[in-house]
């Protein structure tokens, strides 16, 4: 499946600095920020700092250091906000029915709150 990136998405232009963000942890291959429009008291969305799409994108094309620095990034933002205790969501949407409004692969953390079953019908 071929991946085609467009570089003038929001989170691009955040990796480049033209854009401001809040960030909670940087690595060489990773940038974790909150989320402009939080929907639970810890929103924070972790994104590889190369070209990828989605996270199928991602996983198949990456370099294994890109991959492993990415999920120990994760792990330390769990961590840090404290999430073993109660749990918290993971969720990468991707494309059309994913309903994916940045074409960067994102991965959201939610938690600090009870967050309900993870779809509704419809
Ligand atoms: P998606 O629907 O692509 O999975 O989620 C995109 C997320 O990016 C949304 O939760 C939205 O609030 C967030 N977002 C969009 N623009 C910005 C921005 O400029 N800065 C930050 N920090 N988050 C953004």
């Amino acid at each position: 499946m071929a991946y085609a990136y467009d570089d003038q998405n929001i989170f691009a232009k955040i990796l480049r600095g033209e854009i401001p963000n809040r960030t909670v942890l940087e690595t060489d291959h990773t940038l974790a920020f909150e989320d402009i429009n939080p929907q639970a008291p810890v929103h924070v969305l972790v994104i590889p700092k190369g070209a990828y799409v989605t996270y199928d994108h991602f996983a198949a094309e990456a370099s294994d250091a890109e991959i492993v620095d990415f999920h120990r990034a994760v792990a330390r933002i769990c961590a840090e906000q404290g999430l073993a205790a109660d749990g918290c969501r993971f969720i990468s949407n991707a494309g059309t029915h994913g309903v994916q409004d940045v074409p960067h692969f994102h991965l959201h953390i939610l938690g600090g709150r009870p967050l309900g079953r993870m779809l509704s019908a419809g």
